[in-house]
């Protein structure tokens, strides 16, 4: 029998990574954030002075390296060939390189890869950008998270300070926009909302109106 997939998929900041989490935690599910998998591969590409525009080498850089992604009382920590990155992968530098990788096929099979094996083991809530649209097509769930862009510039600079970094809430907010744009108009993979995507705008929603709403989903 296939494992459930919930997948949940928007723009930057629409409070994807939250919200996943706590309907992972309330159901006993795996939570994945996929946009950790893409960060991680950037700041190894910077870490490592691999031009972003070089794909050859980005691809082989991809080919050999270990991405995990662990839930333990420590929280959720993201390794990088055993390194902890957690808190490294959200820096803008990095944020703002990740539309080079995350445009690269090659690079974009090897992490489906990882992803869709999860499914073999797990329940998921999986959160990006083409997990419903992809990764799983055939997901019992999907979600598409939105809000207005000043709502997520906030979110985005609240989460920052919370992990003592100190941003410019009009410099994030035009960064949100300029990978909205990016993310949408790739070629490959881009940011779309599946036809079968229940769609929620979360502005001016709390974040336990928005975890409930997913989690009645699920159960009706
Ligand atoms: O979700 P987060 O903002 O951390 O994602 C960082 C970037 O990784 C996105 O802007 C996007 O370019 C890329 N990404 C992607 N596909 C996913 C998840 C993230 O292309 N499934």
């Amino acid at each position: 029998m296939k494992r459930f997939v919930i997948a949940i998929d928007g723009p930057a900041g629409a409070g994807k990574s939250t919200v996943a989490k706590l309907v992972a935690k309330k159901l006993g599910f795996l939570y994945v954030d996929t946009g950790a998998m893409y960060r991680a591969l950037t700041l190894k590409a910077i870490s490592e002075n691999i031009p972003l525009t070089d794909e050859g080498r980005l691809i082989e850089m991809a080919k050999n390296t270990k991405i995990e992604l662990q839930n333990n009382e420590m929280g959720y920590r993201v390794l990088l060939d055993g390194k902890d990155v957690s808190d490294a992968i959200r820096t803008e530098e990095v944020s703002k390189g990740t539309h080079f990788i995350a445009s690269i096929l090659p690079i974009r099979e090897i992490l489906w890869k990882i992803q869709r094996e999860l499914r073999e083991r797990y329940n998921i809530v999986m959160e990006g950008r083409d997990i419903g649209s992809k990764v799983f097509p055939d997901a019992q769930l999907k979600i598409f998270l939105d809000a207005n862009v000043e709502e997520r510039a906030k979110r985005r600079y609240l989460q920052l300070k919370q992990m003592g970094i100190e941003g410019d809430i009009k410099a994030i907010e035009k960064e949100i926009r300029e990978r909205d744009e990016k993310d949408r108009d790739r070629s490959i993979s881009p940011l779309i909302q599946h036809p079968d995507a229940f769609y929620i705008d979360t502005t001016g929603m709390t974040i336990e109106e928005v975890v409930e709403k997913i989690v009645s989903l699920y159960i009706s």
